[in-house]
């Protein structure tokens, strides 16, 4: 029994089956609703850990968790990652051969797996959906519908799939199977959009916050420093991987192959590159023999990759949404990662130009909605990369979510920018309005521009504006200076733009208190009009230990690791995460029961890789020269947990509660009524029990006739499926619950101590 010095017993099993002592914020709850069996809908950022949530649960619920998830890659990476901790799971997709899929299907019937990842058109084939889903839950029972990426079935998402349409016939087909969805982006109408399509009951909704605190954000001017810099991080440290977004597939082949030609392992990766390009660019990546992506957006949906230390954005994203998911592949193990912006002014005429190319390809006439679309999201954006204000804040805000800067870890919290007085500019620019305004005439921004820069465009002496009092008097700043002051004058609300395709300026109070000189226009200086010498943003290191030599620790064990992982055709991060290295670096442990303490490691890793490891943090301080305890004497059983020391601690509270009010002398009926739970969920917890040898008295439940007849038909026909032993007692004279709980009983019969 749980007692005062142990874990509660899902950290105890959070710390057995994946080696991580604590939850992240929401992970908890969400494992504690699985676990009890309702219907939810969890709204966690990328990197929020949302597949413990799943995967927890399906380790100590009865039966098989069946893993709904849209991608090939993903299902393979996370079944990977659960095989090396231990855990059966399988996945059933096109990449199989039919004999494999064959095997993995008898598997399941068998009992071998306690997840199974497949995508949603397998799931919905009839011979899937009505014969063997029906045949698994009876064999083995199902513990759960997981529908990974869920907001996929909804058309007011950005990834639509109209496979997941069908998913409603889940709940149709098994009314008492609890569905979980989970998705990292869901706005209100997404979100019930997903609990109406899947059928949810009642769900419980859990919204995580998105904020991502080991991600630190900045914005720099794009100019001809830009390179350097990025090549500077690139070779500063080969050991962090990092994505570099353009904006077209030229560029993105362009920058790859300078980087290639700087000596960076940079590959290129978009949708013109043939798809075993692609795969193998990616894989490289994956497997940390590129260090460096350079990608169009089409790079990220299909990569699980934790350990990725910096995103750049080497061209203004399209929207704000785009730039918080694509930013967000950086640091998803946690640690910290750098999310880096280069903004300059020709983006913003870029972006204006790709966005007069939206036109109806028959007439050639502007898709004006698509236009306007896009116009309010440039200018998030921009609003995004010109602020002074936090940038965490401004994303947050986008969400619909309060936070109250400084975060500490954005380039304005930690070096506000100068703020500038441009009072002088802004009356001559407010007055150019007025006094063009006088005349019944409006202009956009590039016209009253040209006239205060005294410009002789064929326009301007055609409308006679040469000889207005305003022109030439701004010639002191440049087109770009004009151009940065015109959108503080925007952002402030100082002056007023009206119609879409062409807008015109206007003057509103506020601008006209600025004309009469009641009020100062000031504003801080953005990146690109910044002078001096280059700044770097406090974010660029991003290692927290300030010992040298735990950083080439840190290395040495990342290339044991990469040795490993390659012996096993898997990506480095399957072996351990770069948080669980950098603790290993840190910590330095030498023996099995330090080994453990580790984040990352459970019971699994320690025995497959604990002496590997320790070894090699011990060769690593001899060679040093540094004093080592002698090695104690642990042969390699040392680093396998006690089984029997562990049993009891893997039970979910649920089954416990059901444990004591069985103590209690309560029946399985009565205990079912007692916490409103199904009978058949209760007998599930009772034949849990009992697989764990735990001490339930077992004629409670069954009289000893009965339990003898069916020990006698089960070990005949076998356990795998019961359906067998069930016909040969006379269908329908034992019930399923009845059969379950003796199957229970055999299970743990070898735990029990011999009475
Ligand atoms: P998501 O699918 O939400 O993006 P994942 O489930 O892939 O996130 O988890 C992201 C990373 O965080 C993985 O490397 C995972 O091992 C790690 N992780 C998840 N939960 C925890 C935890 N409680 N403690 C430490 N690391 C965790
Ligand atoms: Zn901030």
């Amino acid at each position: 029994m749980p007692s005062a010095d142990r874990p509660p017993l899902l950290e105890a099993s959070l710390k057995r089956w994946f080696g991580f002592d604590r939850f992240r914020p929401g992970q908890r709850e969400v494992v504690s609703d699985a676990l009890a069996g309702h219907d939810l809908l969890a709204i966690m950022p990328t990197g929020g850990g949302k597949s413990l949530c799943f995967q927890l649960p399906a380790l100590i619920r009865p039966g098989v968790m069946v893993v709904v998830s849209p991608l090939i890659a993903l299902m393979q990476d996370q079944v990977r990652l659960l095989r090396d901790n231990g855990i059966d799971a399988a996945f059933l997709n096109s990449s199989l051969t039919a004999r494999e899929s064959a095997e993995t299907t008898a598997g399941l019937l068998r009992g071998e797996f306690k997840l199974v990842y497949l995508a949603p058109e397998r799931l919905l084939l009839p011979e899937f959906l009505s014969g063997f889903l029906p045949r698994l839950q009876e064999a083995q029972g199902l513990s759960g519908f997981t529908i990974d990426e869920a907001h996929c079935v909804s058309e007011w998402g950005h990834d639509f799939r109209p496979e997941y349409r069908q998913m409603h016939r889940l709940r149709e087909h098994f009314p008492d199977v609890p569905v979980f969805a989970f998705t990292a982006t869901a706005t209100g109408r997404v979100r019930d959009d997903i609990s109406h399509q899947l059928g949810l009951r009642d769900p419980a909704v859990h919204v995580a916050s998105f904020n991502r605190p080991n991600l630190h954000y900045a914005v720099r001017a794009k100019d001809g420093r830009s390179y350097g810099e990025l090549l500077e991080r690139a070779r500063k440290r080969p050991s962090h991987s990092g994505i570099v977004y353009c904006l077209s597939r030229k560029r993105v082949d362009e920058l790859a192959a300078s980087l290639a030609d700087d000596g960076i392992r940079a590959l290129p990766y978009h949708a013109g590159l043939s798809a075993e390009d692609r795969r193998n660019h990616q894989d490289a990546f994956i497997r940390d023999d590129a260090q460096v992506i350079v990608a169009t957006i089409a790079f990220g949906m299909g990569i699980n990759k934790p350990d990725v230390r910096w995103v750049v954005h080497y061209d203004l994203p399209k929207t704000m949404e785009g730039y918080y998911q694509e930013a967000g592949r950086a640091g998803r193990d946690g640690l910290d990662a750098d999310c880096l912006l280069y903004f300059g002014v020709g983006d913003i005429r870029t972006a204006e130009f790709l966005i007069q190319q939206k036109v109806d390809p028959a007439t050639g006439a502007p898709l004006e909605a698509e236009q306007r679309m896009a116009k309010l999201q440039l200018r998030k954006v921009l609003d995004y990369a010109e602020s002074t204000e936090c940038r965490r804040a401004i994303q947050l805000r986008y969400f619909g979510e309060n936070f109250n800067p400084p975060c500490g870890a954005c380039d304005n919290c930690l070096d506000p920018k100068p703020v500038e007085d441009w009072t002088l500019e802004a009356r001559q620019f407010l007055s150019a309005i007025a006094r063009l305004a006088q005349r019944n005439e409006r202009f956009g921004a590039a016209y009253i521009i040209d006239l205060l820069r005294g410009a002789e465009t064929q326009k301007l002496i055609d409308r006679g504006h040469q000889s207005l009092s305003v022109y030439g008097i701004g010639k002191q700043r440049s087109q770009d200076e004009w151009r940065l002051l015109v959108r503080a004058l925007l952002h402030q609300g100082l002056v007023e733009e009206f119609g879409d395709s062409f807008p015109v300026l206007r003057l509103n109070e506020a601008g006209r208190a600025v004309l009469k000189g009641e009020r100062p226009v000031t504003f801080a200086v953005a990146p690109q009009a910044e002078k001096g010498k280059r700044r770097r943003g406090a974010a660029v290191s991003t290692d927290s230990s300030a010992m040298p030599e735990a950083d080439a620790l840190f290395e040495a064990l990342r290339g044991l690791r990469k040795e490993l992982a390659d012996r096993q055709g898997v990506p480095p991060y399957v072996v351990f995460s770069d948080a669980s290295l950098r603790q290993m670096a840190e910590r330095q442990p030498l023996t099995s029961a330090a080994f453990l303490d580790i984040s990352g490691v459970g019971s699994r890793k320690l025995a497959q890789y604990g002496a590997a490891f320790t070894s090699a943090i011990r060769a690593f301080l001899v060679e040093k020269g540094l004093s080592v305890p002698d090695a104690p004497a642990e042969d390699a059983k040392a680093f396998e947990i006690d089984e029997a020391n562990i049993v009891d601690e893997d039970l979910p509270e649920t089954v416990l509660t059901t444990m004591t009010l069985f103590d209690r002398g309560l029946s399985p009926d009565q205990i079912a009524a007692q916490r409103a739970l199904d009978a058949n969920t209760i007998s599930g917890h009772l034949e849990a029990l009992l697989a764990h040898g735990t001490a339930i008295d077992i004629s409670r439940l069954i009289d000893h006739a009965r339990l003898q007849a069916i020990v006698g038909a089960l070990e005949k026909h076998g356990v795998a499926r019961l359906k067998p032993a069930w016909e040969a007692l006379g269908s329908g004279v034992y019930s399923y619950d009845e059969l379950r709980l003796v199957r229970g009983w055999l299970h743990g019969r070898a735990r029990r101590p011999t009475a």
